[in-house]
């Protein structure tokens, strides 16, 4: 589910719709949180939809660790991607503001964290836009996710957050705060080798 200070509009022909904050959104804040009315694929279950509902599932999802397809119900399925996202997850069902988002500026992801399945050529306006987002983008640059989202990570007590109540696993992610060490990172997320089916 997305954060309630947010809201679908339109940007353009070429790039469709967006997720756009509505409100000031603080680093640290849960931006979005995997809930119950998210849907999940497996590979199996994804191949035996009808062909218009595959091309809608290919475009509007993303692949978990387990080579699942989730579908998020909600304005979540238009995040779109930027090369300097300023959400991440570190590790957990959750993604987190890593920085102050204003009031009226979109909110994105690096689709590099979610498992792209086939590479594909970016025109995110982004001063640092990498021309092309990688399936093995988790790899060569996991690890700068990891610092820029883990200092957002230890400000969740810190600022509001409207999405605790969905966050799975609650006591994971209060022994992490709890304990740094115990802080997932970002390839917690990598779809592991062979896909479930
Ligand atoms: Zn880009």
């Amino acid at each position: 589910m997305v954060h309630p200070d947010t809201e679908l509009r339109y940007i353009s022909d070429a790039i469709g719709w967006g997720v756009f904050a509505t409100r000031p959104i603080p680093r640290g804040t849960i931006t979005w949180a995997l809930d119950a009315l998210d849907q999940k694929f497996t590979p199996t279950q994804a191949a035996l939809l009808p062909e218009y509902a595959r091309n809608l599932l290919d475009k509007y999802s993303y692949i978990d660790a387990a080579g699942r397809y989730i579908l998020c119900w909600d304005h979540a399925r238009f995040f779109n991607h930027s090369c300097e996202a300023n959400c991440l997850s570190v590790g957990y069902d959750f993604e987190l503001a890593i920085r102050d988002i204003a009031a009226g500026e979109e909110r994105t992801d690096d689709y590099g964290t979610l498992n792209p399945d086939e590479p594909f050529s970016c025109l995110c306006a982004a001063s640092g836009c990498r021309g092309a987002v990688q399936p093995d983008d988790m790899l060569r640059l996991g690890e700068i996710w990891n610092v820029l989202s883990r200092d957002a990570f230890f400000r969740i007590r810190q600022v509001p957050q409207p999405l605790w109540h969905l966050v799975p696993d609650r006591e994971i992610v209060e022994a992490a705060l709890a304990d740094p060490n115990r802080l997932r990172t970002i390839h917690h997320h990598y779809r592991r080798q062979p896909i479930a089916h």
